[in-house]
């Protein structure tokens, strides 16, 4: 059998009539050249967004199995238009929803996850000569009612099906050239690398670097899936998401930074020192299903309290104060503060461990710069700061020249 290649199409890149005759020619142009083909798609340009819109004009609070239903018709459409194109430029093509690809999730509608995938279906067709063209976002749960996988989750279906089918690999098409040292509407001369690892591509898109969404990444690092995120608009070769043993090392351990203003900061101030009470802080959070990243907790007073931070995504603000405030009386805290305006800048590679310089220059150029860093979080791989909204892009930039990234400060 042919060598199978996944190709994902991404909204921009199937947003209208002439996009999808590209991306059709594109996946033919592998087909010719020795590939059996397997596409995913996502709904064609904001249509996703539309879709949710459009629920909540009919109901404030739309039921979770209703809105799967509706949101998973966007990349039908995309499908159904792929294998047309394909059929108009003479080349066999069918289209399959995720239920009929044979891809199974769990029932947590909106975020569901995939439990398994059974290929029979693409097995066959791909044997019978074509391009199929599959659904991104969309599984089929136990109950036989169709769920999705949360946002930008077309990335997640194209990587899981490229480890089911083993593929030689897993092509992300996007409208930009590839991964870069940062957003490059931010920073002017941000640099497109030629690879980065699983890792730092981890931490880039859980830090907010919207390339990838981060579940895809995971599962293309468990199973060791190569990614080739590159543009749907131009032929040229973009970024390679690999293992981190394939990635020349050099001297500099920074590779790029990732801005992100889609978090506001919640504290609840002087809650007293004793065991369980960020239990109790994370439980009531749990319980209503509100992330939190980033926890802080400073050290005591001598009056025997301390303040616990944590960031939360800006969707969920209004119900994590709620939830803090609900719990401030028992606690006996003093206040439940929340902060908007703020901004995560975060500076991604390797060995930070090793390299306590690294953390020490990031403080440093933030400070020269008259930055106040919020809050800070550390591990390996990232240096995450807090800081001002108002600050947010001109920490990008002094960062980014800081750290030489746009001569390639790695490679
Ligand atoms: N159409 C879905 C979304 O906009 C899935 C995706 O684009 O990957 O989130
Ligand atoms: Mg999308």
């Amino acid at each position: 059998m042919r060598p199978i290649l996944v190709m994902k199409f991404g909204g921009t890149s199937v947003a209208d009539p002439e996009k999808i005759q590209l991306a059709a020619a594109r996946a033919i142009a592998a087909r010719k050249a020795g590939a059996g083909v397997v596409v995913v798609v996502s709904a064609p340009g904001e249509m996703t967004d539309e879709l949710i819109t459009l629920a909540h004009r009919v109901s404030k609070d739309p039921d979770a199995r209703e809105l799967d239903a509706l949101m998973a018709t966007g990349e039908q459409i995309s499908i159904a238009l792929f294998a047309i194109a394909c059929r108009d430029r003479g080349v066999p093509a069918i289209s399959l929803t995720g239920p009929q690809a044979g891809i199974y999730a769990d029932d947590r509608h909106t975020r569901s996850t995939i439990t398994a995938i059974k290929p029979d279906k693409i097995r066959a067709e791909l044997k019978a000569g074509k391009i199929v063209a599959v659904a991104g976002f969309q599984g089929l749960n136990a109950k036989a009612d169709i769920t999705t996988l949360g946002r930008g989750g077309s990335d997640l279906s194209a990587v899981a099906l490229a480890a089911v089918l083993k593929a030689k690999g897993c092509e992300i098409f996007t409208d930009v050239k590839g991964v870069y040292t940062a957003d490059p509407r931010i920073v002017a001369d941000a640099r497109k690398l030629p690879s980065i690892s699983y890792e730092e591509m981890l931490e880039l898109a859980a830090s907010g670097a919207q390339v990838m969404q981060a579940r895809s990444i995971e599962v293309a690092r468990r199973f060791g899936v190569r990614i080739h995120v590159r543009s749907a608009f131009h032929e040229v070769p973009g970024t390679w998401i690999v293992p981190a043993k394939e990635i020349p090392m050099e001297e500099a351990v920074v590779s790029s930074l990732a801005l992100d203003k889609g978090e506001v900061r919640l504290s609840i101030v002087e809650v007293p020192d004793r065991p369980g009470i960020a239990a109790d802080i994370l439980a009531r959070l749990a319980e209503r299903d509100i992330p939190a990243d980033m926890i802080v907790q400073s050290a005591p007073t001598h009056a025997g309290v301390n303040d616990i931070s944590f960031m939360t995504p800006r969707s969920f603000a209004a119900k994590a104060k709620a939830a803090l405030e609900s719990l401030a009386g028992e606690l006996k805290a003093t206040r439940v503060d929340i902060h908007e305006q703020v901004a995560k800048v975060t500076v991604v590679g390797t060995g930070f461990r090793r390299h306590a310089k690294v953390a020490a220059r990031v403080f440093g150029v933030l400070a020269k710069n008259g930055i106040n860093i919020q809050m800070i979080s550390t591990s390996d791989l990232k240096i995450s700061c807090v800081v001002d909204q108002k600050h947010a892009e001109p920490a990008l930039k002094a960062l980014h020249k800081a750290f030489g990234l746009s001569r390639g400060g790695r490679r």
